[in-house]
């Protein structure tokens, strides 16, 4: 106890003499070992109830839903394949910029922002995935080995402690290199994600319940092809977890 208290007043002194830039606001309150300054990562927007209980998109009504498994148009229609799927926000300014921060600089700072985000947004939602399984939506390894590391793995860890889950890791592999598809419609997205991963093989990912995770979910091509491909391989439900949604 009175070693956190030193090392919170060290933390702080450091903070005095080295001030961090914040990645966001790009002010100066940026904090030692972490990303954002502490008012850009309080700012951060979480999607809250009412949201879509299957696909989890924010519903814009100003009206208390009738039912808790209240379902977006989208799904309606019958546009996913998962059975469940949560963000933590909208992929939109803190949040966005601590994304990139990750994915793009792996900075370790903007993972201990990531891990407090998922902390508590997970507090309280253990029931929802027991008994389940944790894995990511893999980088092509060449990817990997440019970037040196997979910074939806890293989410998918720390989505697993929070939850007290075990990890299935390696569950999906990708087979095929895809190009970006940031600037792509969601008809020429599902092309490109089409064949794109392999499942694990159906012993090991047959029966089970599968949590799947990434960092951004945009049209839910992706999560639609890891959910074909392990369903495929006998997995029973398929949820999906990212951290933003475009
Ligand atoms: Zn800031
Ligand atoms: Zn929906």
């Amino acid at each position: 106890m009175q070693f956190m208290r030193v090392k919170k007043i060290l933390e702080r002194g450091l903070d005095f003499l080295y001030p961090q830039i914040c990645p966001y606001c790009e002010g100066r309150g940026g904090r030692e070992g972490r990303s954002l300054c502490e008012d850009c990562f309080d700012d951060i927007v979480k999607i809250n109830f009412p949201y879509c209980f299957r696909c989890g998109t924010a519903l814009e009504i100003s009206y208390e839903p009738a039912v808790d498994e209240y379902e977006c148009g989208k799904c309606r229609i019958g546009n996913y394949r998962f059975d469940r799927a949560r963000s933590l926000g909208p992929y939109d300014a803190g949040l966005k910029r601590l994304i990139h921060h990750f994915k793009y600089d792996g900075k370790p700072g903007a993972m201990r922002d990531v891990s407090s985000l998922l902390q508590n947004f997970f507090s309280g939602a253990e029931d929802l995935y027991s008994g389940f399984h944790v894995t990511s939506v893999p980088l092509h390894f060449k990817k990997l080995k440019e970037r040196g590391f997979d910074q939806s793995y890293l989410i998918a860890e720390e989505t697993a402690r929070c939850l007290g889950l075990p990890m299935l890791a390696g569950a999906l592999t990708r087979v095929r290199e895809t190009p970006p598809q940031a600037s792509m419609k969601r008809s020429d997205r599902i092309e490109n994600v089409k064949g794109a991963f392999q499942a694990m093989d159906p012993e090991r990912v047959g029966g089970k319940n599968i949590l799947v995770v990434d960092d951004v979910f945009t049209t839910g091509a992706t999560s639609n092809e890891a959910t074909r491909i392990l369903k495929k391989a006998g997995t029973d439900k398929v949820y999906v977890f990212t951290l933003a949604r475009a």
